[in-house]
């Protein structure tokens, strides 16, 4: 894997046989060679005319297909760099508009891919880190109530209540929080019997 060091260091190159060994050391770019039409396995190929410079490439039919071939960055034209880049500052929560102008791309292309960062994590979701709990693990309870007040004035706080129930695994520190519609025993406990481990 990667050091922090390295993450900042890889951010601020422009050089793309590192940025491109980065990827492929943490697998966001095919580590193995993909086969063209014909079924024969593709050569990795040095095309300097390219930002990305290297392409795959078949030697017996001359197929080409980018380097960015069936990864997340097939998805984009900008340069592999400037897409690091902003993933990069995605992580680091910043906003568009920060990141237009120290990447210097336009704000649709950075919303496009923002968005599709947060699609990979929902996707990434799986049932099972919904479960808290488990032999010998503590799992505190609480609910909150949150009130949406718009003008930061006493009468905002008659608008719609929304109370919140969290749920904290001590061991881990994995937390989950829920909206929920009513917060009598029966619900709350309903909840609590679907997220936590059977053995809990
Ligand atoms: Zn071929």
């Amino acid at each position: 894997m990667y050091s922090e060091s390295n993450i900042f260091e890889i951010n601020h190159s422009n050089d793309m046989e590192k940025i491109i060994h980065f990827l492929k050391t943490n697998e966001m770019l095919l580590t193995k060679p993909p086969f063209c039409k014909s079924n024969k396995e593709m050569k990795e190929t040095i095309k300097s005319s390219l930002s990305d410079k290297h392409v795959w490439r078949c030697t017996k039919c001359g197929e080409f297909r980018t380097i960015r071939y069936n990864s997340f960055f097939s998805q984009f034209d900008i340069r592999l760099d400037k897409i690091l880049k902003i993933i990069f500052h995605w992580c680091l929560q910043m906003n568009h508009i920060d990141v237009k102008k120290l990447v210097g791309v336009s704000e649709p292309t950075i919303n496009k891919i923002f968005q599709k960062i947060r699609l990979l994590c929902l996707n990434d979701l799986k049932r099972e880190s919904f479960i808290l709990g488990g032999e010998g693990e503590v799992v505190e309870i609480n609910k909150s109530l949150f009130v949406r007040v718009k003008h930061n004035v006493g009468k905002d706080l008659s608008r719609q209540q929304i109370w919140v129930f969290g749920m904290y695994q001590r061991s881990n520190k994995k937390c989950l929080f829920y909206v929920v519609s009513k917060r009598d025993a029966v619900n709350l406990l309903n909840l609590i019997y679907n997220i936590l481990h059977q053995t809990a």
